[in-house]
C-alpha cells in the first residue's frame, strides 16, 4: 500500500501516515517511560587490532528492551533526538559506560590504555555538554583519557562552529573524538584537518563491498591514506568476513570492529570475554617463559 504514486503523498487521511505519526508518539511516549523504568541497556561493541584481534577499546550502543523484542537504535534514536529526550538518554549512556570501564580498569581487566567510545547526537553539542562529561568522568572517577566521543560528519555540519567549541573545550580536558561514519558526508579536507579529532571510523558501506568493488575498494586506500598522513587513528567499522579484514589488512588498516569479531554485547558477556583474554595471554606468557 505504501508504492502508490505521487499522489499517495498529498492525501492527508492516508491511514500509513496516521499510524506513522501514532507510531511516533508511541514509540516517544514509551521513551520516556522506558528512561525511568531502566529499560534501555547498554551494550559494548569491541574496537580490535586487527594483526592479533586485542580489544583495544570498545564503542557503547544503546539498546531498548521490550519483553523479548529489541527496538533497533534506527529507531528510536531519530525520535529522542527531535523529542529532545536523547539528552537524557545520552547522558545515561555516558554514566552507564564510563562507570562500566572505570570498574575494569580498578580490577584490571583493562588496561590503562582501553578507551570507550560514546555516540553523540546532534542535539547533545551545546555547551552543557562539557559539564556533562566532567561531571561524569567526576563521578565515576574514569581518567578523561579513557573517554571517546562520536560524532558523525552530519552532526559536525549541522552546527560546525558549536561543534567546534564543545571538542575543543573537551579535547583539551583530555577526552578523544572520532569521526564516524567517515566517507558518506561532506567533511572538507580542510575542515578536517583543522577539527581538533583523534579518529576515522571508515563507514560499512564501504567496508561491506570489499573486495570485488573497485570504487569501493579506492574510497577505503584513500580514506586510509588521508586518516595515517594526517596522524589520525583509521578504524574500520563493519568487518563481517575474513576476506574483508585481509582485504583492509592489505590496504595498510590495523584497526577494525564488526560481528567477525564480535557484536555488541551485554555487560557480562562483554566482562567474560575480556577475562578469558586475559587468562589466555597469561597462559601465552607462561608458556614463552618456559618453553624458551
Ligand atoms: P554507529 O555509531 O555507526 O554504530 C555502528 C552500528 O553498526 C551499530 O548498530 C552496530 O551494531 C552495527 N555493526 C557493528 N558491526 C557490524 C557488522 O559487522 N555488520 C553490520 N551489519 N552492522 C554492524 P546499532 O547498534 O544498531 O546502532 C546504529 C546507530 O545508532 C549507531 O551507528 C549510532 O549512530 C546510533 N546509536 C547507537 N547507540 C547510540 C547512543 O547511545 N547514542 C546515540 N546518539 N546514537 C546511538
Ligand atoms: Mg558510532
Ligand atoms: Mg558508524
Ligand atoms: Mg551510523
Amino acid at each position: 500500500a505504501r508504492r502508490q504514486g505521487r499522489g499517495a503523498c498529498l492525501r492527508i487521511y492516508e491511514p500509513e501516515l496516521g499510524d506513522y505519526a501514532s507510531d511516533r508518539i508511541h514509540i516517544e511516549e514509551n521513551l520516556r517511560k522506558a528512561l525511568k523504568l531502566g529499560a534501555f541497556e547498554c551494550h559494548l561493541q569491541p574496537k580490535v587490532r586487527l594483526e592479533n584481534r586485542r580489544w583495544f577499546g570498545a564503542e557503547a550502543l544503546v539498546r531498548w528492551r521490550i519483553g523479548d523484542t529489541w527496538i533497533a537504535p534506527s529507531r528510536f534514536i531519530p525520535i529522542a533526538e527531535d523529542s529532545g529526550l536523547i539528552k537524557d538518554l545520552g547522558r545515561w549512556v555516558l554514566w552507564e559506560a564510563a562507570s562500566r570501564i572505570a570498574i575494569w580498569r580498578r580490577e584490571g581487566l583493562i588496561g590503562k590504555d582501553f578507551r570507550v567510545a560514546v555516540n553523540l547526537a546532534g542535539a547533545q553539542i551545546e555547551s552543557e555538554l562539557s559539564r556533562t562529561v566532567r561531571a561524569v568522568l567526576g563521578y565515576t572517577q574514569l581518567p578523561s583519557r579513557a573517554l571517546m566521543l562520536e560524532i558523525t560528519e552530519t552532526v559536525i555540519m549541522q552546527n560546525p562552529q558549536e561543534t567546534r567549541k564543545v571538542i575543543d573545550e573537551l579535547r583539551g580536558f583530555g577526552v578523544g573524538f572520532a569521526l564516524d561514519d567517515f566517507g558518506t558526508g561532506y567533511t572538507s579536507m580542510s575542515q578536517l584537518q583543522s577539527l581538533a579529532i583523534d579518529e576515522i571510523k571508515i563507514d560499512q558501506s564501504f567496508v561491506r563491498a570489499l573486495p570485488d568493488d573497485p570504487n569501493s575498494e579506492a574510497i577505503v586506500r584513500s580514506l586510509i591514506t588521508l586518516g595515517n598522513g594526517l596522524k589520525l587513528d583509521v578504524i574500520a567499522e563493519g568487518i563481517e568476513t575474513e576476506v574483508q579484514c585481509a582485504a583492509l589488512m592489505k590496504l595498510g588498516c590495523r584497526l577494525g570492529q564488526g560481528f567477525l569479531f564480535s557484536k555488541a554485547l551485554p555487560f557480562d558477556s562483554f566482562e567474560r570475554a575480556l577475562a578469558e583474554q586475559r587468562e589466555a595471554d597469561a597462559a601465552h606468557e607462561n608458556g614463552a617463559r618456559f618453553g624458551g
